[in-house]
């Protein structure tokens, strides 16, 4: 492909998301002029790259969101990639565990979801149950969800780039898209690298989805926040202490799953992620602040509004991750034997997660289609795991603007 010649469709973003969309739409119309433009050197650099590598079951999202369905499906299909392209994965199960009384109720309450949005197996087990499944986990009830695993998103994200660059895809790095214009004939993409021009434009830009979304003269109803989740790992003599995936109950009113133990498909065993917001939309540490992104975010009343619904989670969040014995005291509950020493600090994430003028977080994936662009506002977890169906669900969008033969 020539780079001055008009694309069919330029996606934005290198991320599982756009990759998956590229390879579905490259494997479904041969011939087709498709490129992905990267703005980093090489793809899956940030959520992609830096989440905690679960295989979601589906448990935990409203029945009849697109969440719910997607992960449900999406797990499977996940599954079948891996075992197609011999990319390594462990569909190993997690237990959710109650430590305290009140949790029951919620427990309850999402064995329901589960059983609703047809996750399979799913069974309330007793302490003598959990010891079995993770011998130095306590509670005094727990959820086991078999169809639960871990996998390594990054290779995942790697083999639907590869499989998009047989088909005749092509991936451009390093190129930074600006803006976005309409022209005659389609859309011109401002990038790092010069001007490039497509009939069509797919955004999944993650991190700045409301930015490109506003430089291609789109006005997004939603903001997108960055929450940083920060991970501690297992001292590799510990490691015993963890067979495979334990969780709490999460604060169903929150978003995020609570920190949890993760065993990575690489044997280590991780711990977190906790979720602060990030005063930058790439800022992994707390150092990293941009004066731009943290005005931007200042400037949004939903910010506000959202910071009054949930201040006393957020400090909560922000004490333990400045304070480690913290965080280990909220570990002890699920694993008591696991000490300060124990633990050693590990990577971070950043989440991209949409918010709206009242301040609410939007759970559920969002995807608005305009005639020549198609964009992919909110694509929180578990879109790692839904990948495949969102790719397929995004293609299926692109599929009206092609002509039946192509
Ligand atoms: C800490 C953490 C833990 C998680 N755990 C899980 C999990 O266990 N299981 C699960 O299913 N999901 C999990 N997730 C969620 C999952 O990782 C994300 O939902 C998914 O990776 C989103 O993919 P994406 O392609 O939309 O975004 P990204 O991977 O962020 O990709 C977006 C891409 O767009 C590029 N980009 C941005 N702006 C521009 C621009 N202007 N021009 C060109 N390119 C641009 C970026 O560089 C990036 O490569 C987790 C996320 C985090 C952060």
């Amino acid at each position: 492909m020539k780079s001055g010649s008009l694309l069919d469709i330029a996606i934005v973003g290198g991320g599982i998301v756009g990759l998956s969309t590229a390879r579905t739409l490259a494997e479904r119309h041969r011939g087709l002029r498709i490129a992905v433009i990267e703005k980093e050197a090489d793809t899956a650099q940030h959520q992609t790259g830096h989440n905690s590598g679960v295989i979601h079951s589906g448990i935990y999202y409203r029945p009849g969101s697109l969440r719910a369905r997607m992960a449900v499906q999406g797990s499977e299909r996940m599954v079948a990639f891996c075992e197609e392209h011999a990319i390594p994965y462990d569909r190993c199960g997690k237990v959710i565990v109650a430590t305290e009384e009140f949790q029951i109720a919620a427990l309850e309450a999402l064995a329901r979801r589960g059983a609703a949005n047809g996750v399979p197996g799913v069974r309330m087990i007793g302490p003598e149950e959990l010891a079995d499944l993770e011998p130095h986990a306590t509670g005094m009830q727990a959820l086991h969800v078999p169809s639960a695993g871990i996998v390594n998103y990054s290779l995942v994200a790697q083999t639907y780039r590869k499989l998009f660059e047989q088909a005749g895809g092509e991936v451009r790095t390093g190129a930074e898209v600006t803006a976005i214009a309409e022209e005659p004939n389609g859309l011109r993409l401002e990038t790092a690298q010069g001007d490039v021009r497509s009939k069509h434009v797919i955004i999944c830009s993650g991190l700045f989805a409301d930015r490109v979304s506003i430089s291609a003269g789109l006005k997004p109803p939603l903001k997108t926040v960055p929450f940083r989740g920060e991970y501690y790992e297992l001292v590799p003599e510990k490691r015993h202490l963890v067979r495979n995936l334990i969780y709490p109950v999460a604060n169903p009113a929150f978003p995020f799953l609570g920190v949890h133990f993760t065993r990575r498909i690489s044997g280590a065993i991780e711990v977190g992620p906790n979720a602060v917001f990030a005063f930058k939309r790439q800022g992994y540490r707390w150092r990293d602040v941009s004066i731009k992104d943290t005005a931007d975010i200042l400037g949004y009343v939903g910010f506000w509004r959202m910071t009054a619904r949930y201040w006393r989670t957020g400090l909560g969040e922000v004490y333990r991750s400045l304070r480690k014995q913290a965080m280990v005291k909220e570990l002890q509950k699920l694993v008591p034997v696991v000490a300060n020493q124990d633990l050693v600090r590990a990577g971070a994430g950043v989440r991209a997660q949409a918010l709206d003028p009242q301040g609410k977080l939007i759970e559920d994936f969002h995807i608005v289609q305009k005639p020549r662009i198609i964009h992919v506002l909110n694509a929180p977890s578990p879109a790692a795991t839904a990948s495949l169906s969102i790719g397929d669900a995004v293609a299926d969008m692109a599929g009206q603007w092609l002509p039946p033969s192509t």
